[in-house]
């Protein structure tokens, strides 16, 4: 607290406010348009985010940079992809040329791409139509890292088979399996997923065995 301020809570509701602005925004009752991010991430996660969302503390920087490219003059537009009869609906960072451009932020230089973001990628060469991709990460000391790829059918091909099964869970209101790895840390449904409520009853050891003792 400063004076009468509370700036903490300024800075969080003001970078609340700009990620609300940058993110899309997906319409959670239209199941049959789904949305390529969010299949390429947990699909158990997607699916609470349409059904029962819990908010999430705040927006990452990542949401921020891509947003905010979108919205320059160079951003691209959507673009959607019909499977029967969904839609898969897409958003580059940038489409130059031959070539779609991936913008994310790192906390250092990076050995590899995330596996999401070459799914994302490679994904929008195909609904872009493109050969080429590149993700440019960016460290807070602004060095980057590049990755270039071609794009690659089996890897479209698991998105697909991934946006078929989310709208067939959404369908059917069923919730999808665990996909655990290490973005679970960060998820707001972590204790749905791995921290269900047990009934805290203490048991004796004789109890557990059945050997308890009978009137
Ligand atoms: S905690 Fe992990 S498995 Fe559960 S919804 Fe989140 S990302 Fe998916």
């Amino acid at each position: 607290m400063m004076g009468d301020r509370d700036f903490r809570t300024i800075i969080k509701n003001t970078i609340g406010s700009i990620g609300r602005e940058f993110e899309i925004h997906i319409d959670s009752k239209d199941i049959q348009t789904i949305h390529l991010q969010e299949v390429v991430q947990c699909l158990r996660r997607s699916y609470y985010n349409r059904i029962e969302p819990q908010e999430i503390e705040s927006s990452g920087f990542n949401d921020l940079l891509s947003g905010l490219l979108r919205k320059l003059q160079y951003g691209s537009e959507p673009k959607e992809f019909p499977i029967n009869d969904i839609n898969l609906r897409s958003q580059a960072d940038m489409v130059a040329d031959d070539s779609i451009l991936l913008f994310r932020t790192a906390p250092s230089e990076l050995e590899s791409p995330h596996a999401n973001d070459v799914l994302y990628l490679n994904a929008c060469m195909w609904i872009y139509d493109k050969s080429d991709g590149i993700i440019i990460y960016i460290t807070g000391d602004r060095k980057e890292t590049t990755f270039s790829m071609t794009r690659n059918k089996k890897m479209f091909e698991e998105v697909i088979r991934r946006v078929k099964i989310l709208n067939d869970l959404l369908k059917e209101q069923k919730t999808p399996i665990l996909e655990p790895s290490a973005d679970c840390s960060d998820c707001q449904y972590f204790e749905r997923c791995f921290m269900k409520k047990v009934n805290t009853k203490q048991l004796s050891l004789a109890e557990m065995l059945g050997l308890s003792k009978k009137n």
